[in-house]
């Protein structure tokens, strides 16, 4: 009998593994990955490990949740390190929540690897700090990918007023009406808001726009994007400049993609 590691691969830069997800990737029998996993971890794998690719194409499940529960359970009879790698945090919109539950009502020992979130690792590549004394003293992370004109959301949107900085993944199918959905509970439309696309990658991408323009006449964006909206992305001008100018030399060149 094996043992399971849900494992969070990080953001996209590769210097942002875990030295714990890297040891474990290295020791892998089988690795299954998601979509948004930099395929360069998998090159750190055993060169007899089994790669199994179990992520989302076009929105739509490759492999449904079952069918990867289910591969999970064969892996842990039939290997000894299993590792069910996921983009960015297992715990933050990963499904990871599901698959330890699952795991655990099957009696599979198992283990969680958290990993550097795009939630808080994208936002800053791009020079956006989430908390700023005296601008942000919170912030949110929300999905983005439920349509807020249904009825049937989940979002207590209303509560969303009082937060200083809101960080929405998959948004960005959503975006126009999750702008409208901001302003219509009374947040500011002037207040600005990022999309950043592919961050901590060399094709990093910054679109800058506010609630308002967006709710009206949204700008380009192509996933996977994080979308921030506060007042700290105001901030950004003056943090990347100063990470351009710490870049000559010293600093991980990805940092001037702004
Ligand atoms: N567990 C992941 C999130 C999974 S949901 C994490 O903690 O990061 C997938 C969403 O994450 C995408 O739609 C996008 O909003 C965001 N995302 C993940 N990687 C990203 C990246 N490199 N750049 C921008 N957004 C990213």
């Amino acid at each position: 009998m094996g043992k399971v590691y849900l494992v969070g691969a990080g953001p996209g830069d590769l210097e942002l593994l875990t030295l714990k997800a890297y040891r474990l990737i290295r020791s892998a029998d089988v690795i299954l990955y998601d979509r948004l996993v930099n395929p360069e971890v998998l090159l750190l794998a055993k060169p007899d490990c089994e790669l199994v690719y179990v992520g989302k194409e076009d929105g739509k499940h490759l492999m449904e949740q079952e069918r990867i529960n289910e591969l999970l359970l064969y892996y842990a009879h039939t290997k000894e390190v299993v590792v069910r790698l996921k983009g960015g945090d297992p715990f933050v919109f990963g499904r990871g929540g599901e698959e330890a539950l699952f795991l655990a009502q099957h009696g599979i020992e198992f283990e969680v690897v958290p990993g550097i979130s795009s939630a808080i690792a994208v936002p800053a590549y791009a020079g956006i700090p989430l908390t700023f004394r005296g601008i942000s003293s919170s912030f949110a992370v929300i999905t983005g990918h439920e349509d807020p004109k249904k009825g049937s959301s989940s979002i207590d949107w209303e509560s969303l007023k009082g937060i200083n900085t809101l960080v929405f993944l998959m948004a960005v199918s959503n975006r126009q009406e999750i702008a409208k959905r901001l302003i219509s509970v009374g947040r500011e439309p002037k207040e600005p808001v990022a999309f950043i696309e592919r961050g901590t990658t060399e094709e990093q991408k910054v679109v800058i726009t506010s609630l308002k323009e967006l709710s009206e006449n949204p700008p380009e964006v192509r996933p996977p994007a994080v979308m921030v909206v506060g007042e700290v992305v105001r901030l950004r001008g003056s943090i990347a400049q100063m990470i351009r100018v710490i870049c000559n030399g010293y600093i991980n060149p990805l940092l001037c993609v702004l």
